[in-house]
């Protein structure tokens, strides 16, 4: 076979052959991966000798090799640096995946293997390790159905299919009603709007085909415009529309398939033996229950109203000021905030730029990596996808830890936003393999490259999950690295974001492009002050999303999900010009798919611990606390999945997260 991405990989540190990869190759390679992966599947269920670790879940382990170089090599250019024919093959494997995914977790015959070991595991004589990778691996085929028999079964596959195609119409209704709405402005209409508003305004227009200037529902333009225009009667018109996305009644109207997405959720926990929904989702969360989730939610919610209702009457003096009578409303924040933000802390991003050089950051990141855990980073000569791509061998005392490579600036083949992935994930079983993991950031290019203060930060976050791979120290793949739980999965990265903030760092790496001053001290507070501005409002608006979504995934479904989501917004005092961050007509991130269903609080659950943990850190005599890094390593960092996310940050805490330094973090109680 010459398949390049299927034959042995011979460059240093077993990277994938980019320079010999041609995008033909994609499709045979998929298809040879999945015929193997199934021959392998067959053979471990198929097995007739007696089910053994090493048989049957040691030999899932082992199995899908081809595939994992496939599948690494294909999504990381479709993101990254796409091309219509990857776009295309995209489409064409997604559901291929799908089936061929879900054909493995409703295989009987290995789900039997799995279920007649899981019920012998204490005689096995396995590992912690061993004993974690067989409970997930029996608890992913129950919770997929495997063990449902007859009607059951018929009404679990009936039910996922009615859900997938729920959730497409869900988004794809909200995409129509975000396109087919505008509203146009005249040349008046644009007094006080800055320029980058005015510019998108003026694109949008074109785009639509209109004869001048437009609004769009777009999170991007509709934002900034709240935010700076003076013409109240065109904020109320553009919220109102903003707000009704998904609940404008006819053909796109949201609200009945969000109640009947509630109600098939609710069948399926019931089949698998669950109280709720929310139950099933959150047992494999760190959170666990419904109730330690409100509980951490409402001890936000009560000091972020106070702080908000305190805001909203010094917004509303504001407004009568401008001689605008009755009472605040929520077209009115975002302006009247964005008015006391600039009489605040008028902070010049202009002026901030060249401080932030994109090759200094990323010097920055590596040197924190030195002293917390002894990292060194030296630049690799290989192809890779792109020229814009840059590598590093990671070693450490002259060992071989990883390969790390960033690839930083925008480019129109790549998705938007920025991610980390590992391209190969630690294990030592079957063999062992070093990490090789992927940075992507969507950064403007320049000479020199600089950063806004949100970029760095972007680039500290994506940095902290790379660790998470890197220092990944397990046996086994599939619980390595950032295989965690998703309400965990963000505290690594969140809490590598406290390092660019510690001063010294900024002292050493932000400097001057042109002259190699360091920030001016004004500077630096000014810009960690800015970014606490209007948490009461953000944090307002974020948690009565969260509460609204575990509420509806808490006990009988309900029938009328717009009554149930008002009548939670009333019972928690919900300040009257703040909405929901996310109302439920357009809640995608509860509705579009199943990702953030009875979910979405797990933002703020992480937030709460990347706080915590860094509390942890200043406690104990500063950022660079090497016993803290230590720890770091050794309970999270280095364990993966390998034991519950509770009793890691135990572990390294020595016990649970708080949420006071969030609260301090978010200005929320005094510091
Ligand atoms: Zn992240």
């Amino acid at each position: 076979m010459n398949n390049p991405i299927l034959s042995a990989w011979t460059s240093a540190f077993e990277i994938a052959p980019f320079d010999k990869i041609s995008d033909t190759d994609f499709a045979p390679a998929l298809d040879a991966a999945m015929q193997a992966h199934n021959a392998e599947i067959g053979a471990i269920a198929s097995n007739p000798e007696a089910p053994t670790f090493a048989n049957t879940v040691e030999a899932l382990e082992a199995a899908g090799e081809m595939m994992d170089k496939v599948l690494s090599v294909f999504f990381t250019v479709a993101g990254a640096d796409s091309n219509p024919l990857r776009e295309e093959l995209q489409r064409e494997f997604s559901p291929k995946l799908a089936a061929h995914f879900s054909g493995i977790s409703s295989n009987k015959a290995l789900f039997q293997r799995v279920a007649d070991l899981w019920a012998r595991k204490d005689e096995l004589g396995l590992t912690d390790e061993q004993a974690r990778v067989l409970m997930l691996s029996h608890r992913g085929f129950v919770r997929a159905g495997a063990a449902l028999e007859g009607n059951e079964d018929t009404r679990m596959q009936e039910i996922k299919a009615r859900l997938a195609s729920l959730g497409t119409s869900f988004t794809q209704n909200l995409l129509a009603d975000e396109r087919d709405w505008f509203m146009e402005l005249s040349e008046d209409d644009l007094q006080g709007l800055p320029g980058f508003v005015v510019n998108s305004a003026r694109a949008a227009g074109e785009e639509k085909g209109a004869k001048g200037p437009v609004v769009t529902l777009s999170r991007s333009l509709i934002v900034p415009f709240l935010q700076f225009s003076p013409r109240r009667d065109l904020r109320q018109k553009a919220y109102r529309a903003w707000t009704a996305r998904g609940a404008n009644g006819g053909e796109t109207d949201n609200r009945e398939i969000a109640a009947q997405i509630l109600q098939l959720r609710q069948e399926r926990a019931k089949l698998l033996g669950y109280e709720s929904f929310a139950d099933f989702k959150l047992e494999t969360e760190m959170a666990r229950t419904p109730d330690r989730v409100r509980d951490l939610l409402m001890q936000v919610w009560e000091p972020a109203k106070t702080r908000a209702n305190a805001d909203a009457e010094i917004l509303t003096q504001m407004m009568r000021n401008d001689g605008v009578n009755g009472p605040l409303e929520a077209w009115d924040w975002r302006y009247y905030a964005e008015k006391r933000r600039k009489a605040e802390h008028d902070l010049d991003e202009a002026a901030l730029k060249p401080y932030l050089q994109l090759d200094r950051m990323i010097e920055a990141s590596f040197a924190c990596a030195n002293r917390l855990f002894g990292l060194e980073f030296k630049q690799l000569d290989i192809p890779l996808y792109h020229p814009d791509c840059r590598a590093w061998e990671v070693t450490r005392n002259g060992q071989h830890i990883a390969v790390f490579i960033g690839d930083y600036f925008a480019r129109g083949s790549k998705r938007s936003g920025a991610w980390c992935s590992a391209m190969r994930g630690q294990a030592k079983f079957p063999k062992v393999q070093a990490p090789v993991v992927i940075n992507v950031c969507n950064f403007a290019k320049g000479d020199p490259a600089l950063l806004s203060y949100d970029d760095a930060r972007t680039l500290f976050h994506e940095f902290g999950h790379a660790l998470h791979q890197m220092l990944s120290n397990v046996t086994y793949e599939s619980i390595s690295g950032t295989s965690v739980a998703r309400d965990f999965v963000e505290l690594p990265s969140q809490l590598y974001e406290h390092w660019l903030e510690v001063p010294e760092v900024l002292a050493e790496f932000a400097t001057h492009a042109e002259t190699g001053a360091p920030m001016p001290q004004e500077m630096l507070k000014k810009v960690l002050k800015a970014a606490n501005f209007d948490q009461g409002f953000q944090t307002v608006e974020y948690v009565a999303s969260a509460l609204v979504d575990l509420a509806f995934h808490e006990g009988a479904a309900p029938d009328e999900p717009m009554a149930r989501q008002a009548e939670v917004l009333a019972d928690l005092g919900m300040p009257a010009a703040i909405g929901m961050r996310h109302a439920t007509p357009h809640f995608a991130h509860v509705f579009a798919g199943d990702g953030y269903s009875a979910g979405y609080y797990s933002y703020m659950w992480s937030e709460v611990m990347d706080a915590d943990a860094f509390a942890a850190f200043e406690e104990a005599g500063g950022a660079f606390d090497s016993e803290r890094a230590k720890a770091l390593e050794e309970n999270i960092l280095s364990t993966g999945g390998s034991r519950e996310a509770e009793e890691l940050y135990l572990a390294f805490r020595g016990r649970l997260p708080g949420v006071e330094a969030l609260l301090k973090g978010r200005g929320l109680i005094a510091a």
